[in-house]
């Protein structure tokens, strides 16, 4: 009980979407970074208490304050080539998705700035609750839960997968993975009729709630092969899915 008591008292991890929207906030001017009063700390603080409950979390009372948006960004600052060239060091303590998300995004602030006004746009979505859980198997992906969730959403989208499959059998007269070519129907006879996974090819990044998922974004496959693709990081394309498969 105790224990308990005491592990809801620290403030979470930070996760990849609040890591990202740090960075971003950061990589604005890293040379002179908005201080903790700063209007932009201060937003960027109501942004993430807003995602905190989006996600489920965030009931902590100095969850996400000023004070920890800017030690984020210091925390940052240490992966900083023009900053630890002057010979400083940045804040050291952090956690071990700093170095990752920096290595993915630093480098790349086009991506960055798109991938941040996603999760901005995203943090709209209605707040958790277990229909949302993330399927087993599926890797967050390298742009956070939140728009992780909105890519599984998507394809669970009962609709427009039937259309999908309704649209395939009329064009080949069966439902086969298109990446390996796995017919359910034929390895496990009627009880494999009409089974299939739909995998929805758009980057998350350019998934906004509520925007229409069309037709030729989805991608049917066999469940092995849709496991494979969100297994790691970066999820796989159809394209490295294919190249993986002729190996
Ligand atoms: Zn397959
Ligand atoms: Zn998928």
């Amino acid at each position: 009980m105790r224990i308990n008591e005491q592990s809801l008292k620290r403030n979470p991890p930070w996760t990849r979407d609040e890591l990202i929207l740090a960075l971003e906030l950061y990589l604005r001017n890293p040379a002179s970074p908005p201080s903790k009063t700063s209007p932009e700390v201060q937003d960027l603080s109501a942004l993430l208490n807003k995602l905190g409950q989006v996600l489920g979390r965030g009931d902590h009372e100095k969850f996400r304050n000023a004070n920890g948006v800017y030690m984020k960004m210091m925390n940052f600052r240490r992966f900083d080539p023009d900053y630890t060239a002057t010979g400083k060091v940045g804040l050291t303590r952090g956690n071990k998705d700093e170095q990752a998300v920096w290595n993915e995004f630093a480098a790349d602030q086009t991506r960055l700035k798109i991938v941040a006004n996603a999760i901005r746009q995203a943090i709209v979505l209605p707040a958790a609750d277990e229909a949302d859980e993330m399927e087993d198997g599926v890797i967050e992906a390298e742009e956070g839960r939140l728009l992780t969730r909105l890519h599984c959403r998507k394809e669970r989208s009962r609709k427009l997968v039937e259309q999908k499959k309704l649209l395939a059998l009329k064009k080949f007269g069966k439902l086969q993975c298109e990446a390996c070519l796995f017919d359910f129907e034929k390895s496990y006879g009627p009880r494999g009729k009409g089974f299939i996974e739909a995998h929805h090819t758009k980057p998350v990044e350019t998934l906004v709630e509520g925007s229409k998922t069309k037709l030729e974004d989805l991608t049917l496959l066999c469940a092995n092969c849709h496991r494979m693709v969100h297994s790691a990081r970066p999820w796989l394309s159809m394209a490295e899915l294919k190249q993986l498969l002729r190996h």
